[in-house]
């Protein structure tokens, strides 16, 4: 399988280096020339399969012909390591529950895959890969926890001091090993910005082999459209028409949906649905595409102005803006929108996570507008990661999962880096 870069189809490379790059040298997103489609034959044997089985199908028709047998069942055992169980919160509406892996979010699929994708492609290697990203800390937690004792591979994650959710910042800063956590003086914005400029720093990437975990890394999103494959799998047969409601910050969750669709996997609608950074929503309403700064809001791994998977949508339907308007509708709502359905939904018995409660919105006011429709929104983090904002919504306390108490006892350790591009590069020139 080749990978063609959005900015430019002629430009191909193979999978080791779509991986190990990230992003194209044009800036583009790097996308499967050709993708699969799954026998109608196999997509009805997939409710008597396991999530991994189905993952050996998935995966295999891929990346069969950059991966052999073993690699791709080491790789899907490897991710596939807890469950995504489809819950049933109303008639016709289920949370795909994402939150069950070691982060408590659903980042730690893809981080997962691509961790170790990263270690086969790099094992005969001499070089010691190191991976920047920067975090406003579902990321950095996954990634810290994906890549953590995996030789070769040295983690290096920025975020911003104090802007960063307690739990979320104890997920990356204790682990030690080959994970270092560096500290700035700034916002998410400037994180993001020192690491781009690392990227594209020639004297650094002479030195160094420097690559990106974030989820434009085809590693990191390709992985995502196996639990869309399972939980259709897993819906009741009643002859309705299926929808997936995505809520959304850089839209890569949503585009391996689309790519499961394209697979052959028979989704009829897609619900973006966004919180007031809703970019997306405006255009798929009719706008233009236009960037914004972000805004603060209590689902704040989706606070995201300029959502870089956005031209991934457009790719996987041909480019075609209208075929993309027919399969995906947007939504958006604001803090209280979502805090008054977190109440509702915890009357009929479930909990909703601030992220979890906009894919609901979006679902079912789709629903309320379209006849005929099962629907599944994915529940994206455990209500416990947004602890202080769900208690305070719902007016009761959360029990900390094990795992999540646990990274509550570790000791925090950072570098601390001030808010600069030359500070960074200091400490990077530095490293062995
Ligand atoms: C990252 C994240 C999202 C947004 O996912 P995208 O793939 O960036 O659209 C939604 N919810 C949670 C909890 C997240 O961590």
């Amino acid at each position: 399988m080749k990978f063609y870069s959005t900015n430019n189809p002629a430009h191909r490379v193979g999978l080791a280096e779509a991986v190990i790059k990230g992003l194209a040298p044009d800036q583009g997103l790097y996308m499967p020339t050709e993708i699969p489609v799954l026998s109608k034959g196999l997509l009805d044997r997939f409710p008597e399969m396991t999530f991994r089985e189905i993952g050996y199908e998935a995966i295999g028709a891929l990346f069969s012909t950059a991966l052999s047998q073993d690699q791709i069942k080491e790789l899907v055992d490897h991710t596939l390591t807890f469950d995504a169980p489809v819950v049933k919160v109303e008639e016709d509406v289920y949370s795909l529950e994402l939150f069950h892996g070691p982060t408590l979010a659903f980042k730690d699929f893809g981080a997962r895959f691509c961790s170790k994708l990263m270690s086969m492609l790099v094992e005969k290697s001499d070089r010691k890969v190191r991976v920047l990203v920067a975090t406003s800390g579902d990321t950095g937690s996954a990634v810290a926890n994906g890549f953590l004792g995996v030789d070769g591979v040295e983690v290096i994650i920025l975020f911003p001091k104090g802007k960063v959710s307690e739990l979320q910042e104890k997920q990356f800063t204790t682990l030690g090993q080959n994970i270092t956590a560096l500290e700035v003086d700034g916002v998410f914005d400037d994180c993001q910005k020192m690491v781009k400029e690392a990227f594209l720093d020639a004297e650094l990437n002479k030195k160094l082999l420097l690559t990106s975990a974030n989820s434009i890394n085809v590693a990191r999103w390709i992985p995502q459209c196996l639990y869309y494959f399972y939980a259709f799998s897993r819906l009741p047969q009643h002859g309705k028409k299926v929808a997936f409601a995505v809520p959304s910050g850089n839209f890569g969750n949503i585009a391996a949906g689309i790519l499961a669709q394209r697979m052959g996997l028979p989704i009829d609608q897609f619900v973006a649905a966004t919180n007031v950074n809703k970019v997306v929503p405006d255009y798929l309403n009719g706008a233009d595409f236009q960037a914004m700064s972000s805004i603060a809001t209590i689902s704040n791994s989706m606070d995201v102005g300029n959502p870089s998977n956005f031209p991934r949508l457009l790719a996987l339907y041909g480019n075609d803006e209208k075929v993309l308007k027919e399969n995906v509708k947007g939504y958006f709502y604001s803090d209280e929108q979502t805090e008054t359905a977190m109440q509702a939904v915890k009357k009929s018995g479930y909990t909703l996570d601030p992220h979890g409660a906009v894919g609901y919105l979006g679902l079912t006011a789709f629903m309320a507008e379209n006849a005929g429709y099962q629907g599944v929104f994915l529940e994206t983090a455990h209500p416990g990661k947004f602890r202080e904002t769900v208690e305070k919504t719902l007016g009761l306390k959360l029990e900390l999962p094990e795992r999540l108490a646990a990274f509550m006892e570790g000791e925090k350790k950072v570098e601390c880096m001030g808010n600069g591009f030359e500070g960074l590069k200091g400490y990077l020139e530095k490293l062995p």
